[in-house]
């Protein structure tokens, strides 16, 4: 989670997961890269989450059904509660995942 340029300057002000802010930085403290580069760009991160977490969704549920045995409606529940827990991080690891994608790594832009 930090530029995707230098990869020294952080993508949001505040690294604590679950303080449950959105809050993002507008670009970069060491580079000045814009981190809201047009209106929108973050639509992509919205898909690119929905195929990363529905794949995790499928491996924790198939992981509690097959491995631990548990039963389905159950292991629903927990991924329910999972994912409730985590989505945040899961907000900025898409947005992360995102704009690495879309930007190219610079070691000498200062
Ligand atoms: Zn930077």
């Amino acid at each position: 989670m930090t530029c995707p340029a230098c990869r020294t300057g952080k993508l949001f002000p505040n690294q604590n997961m679950f303080d449950y802010s959105f809050k993002m930085n507008s670009s970069c403290s060491h580079c000045n890269e814009d981190f809201e580069r047009e209106p929108g760009f973050y639509y992509g991160a919205m898909f690119l989450s929905y195929v990363m977490f529905g794949i995790l969704s499928l491996i924790v549920v198939g992981t509690l059904i097959l491995l631990f045995k548990i039963e389905w409606r159950l292991a629903l529940v927990c991924l329910a509660f999972l994912l409730a827990l985590t989505f945040v991080l899961q907000f900025r690891l898409a947005r992360s995942v995102w704009i690495h994608l879309m930007v190219d790594f610079n070691p000498k832009k200062k």
